[in-house]
């Protein structure tokens, strides 16, 4: 793969254009994805943050979570933060009636745990494979990890809960890098769709 991968942004609902900012800071193409057959232009994937319900929903009527779960299981990278943490987990504690999700990571994630929108609050996180310390990690109605399974790797932890989890080349963050000016967990991703790590 040439060293600027091309890394889509899932564009549903959510903090989309922060991302395709925080991608091209970390010397990525960045590129919104809406469509399946866009799917097969991206050498990796993110899944923002926004309402994971309604993510789901779109995600249904835009005939993208068959062709993306099948994308997941056939090795694309994928990166999902707050919501899209959610929508990469193999389950749901509390789902609204319907609610779906892409999978990918082996975890039960609760949603809103971290509680209310003005109950969001930063703080700074230590992830496993960023070098230079600790991040800021921005919690907005956070969902966190209750569990992983074997196959699940905790990148982070906060106040006793997990926060930033990985299982092959899917990855996921409860809070929102993507609204710091701190681009080093992008940079960790585009690193392992550079790398094929
Ligand atoms: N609580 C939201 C959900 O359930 C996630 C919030 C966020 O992405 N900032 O999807």
């Amino acid at each position: 793969m040439s060293s600027t991968p091309t890394i889509g942004v899932l564009a549903l609902q959510g903090d989309v254009r922060e991302h395709l900012a925080a991608l091209a800071a970390a010397d990525a193409a960045a590129v919104p994805v809406r469509r399946p057959e866009e799917l097969a232009g991206v050498d990796g994937l993110v899944v923002p943050g926004g309402e994971s319900t309604t993510i789901s929903k779109l995600a249904v009527l835009f005939g993208l979570m068959e062709p993306l779960r099948a994308a997941i299981r056939d090795g694309l990278p994928v990166y999902g933060t707050c919501a899209g943490l959610i929508m990469l987990a193999d389950k749901i504690l509390d789902p609204r009636s319907g609610q779906e999700t892409f999978g990918g990571i082996d975890m039960i994630v609760r949603r809103n745990a971290f509680g209310r929108q003005n109950e969001s609050f930063e703080a700074r996180v230590d992830v496993r494979g960023v070098p230079g310390g600790a991040v800021d990690g921005v919690f907005i109605r956070a969902p966190w990890v209750e569990s992983v399974g074997a196959g699940a790797e905790v990148l982070a932890e906060y106040g006793g809960h997990i926060v930033a989890v990985r299982q092959g080349r899917v990855m996921a963050t409860s809070f929102h890098p993507e609204l710091t000016g701190d681009h080093r967990v992008h940079e960790l991703f585009v690193h392992a769709v550079r790398t094929g790590s």
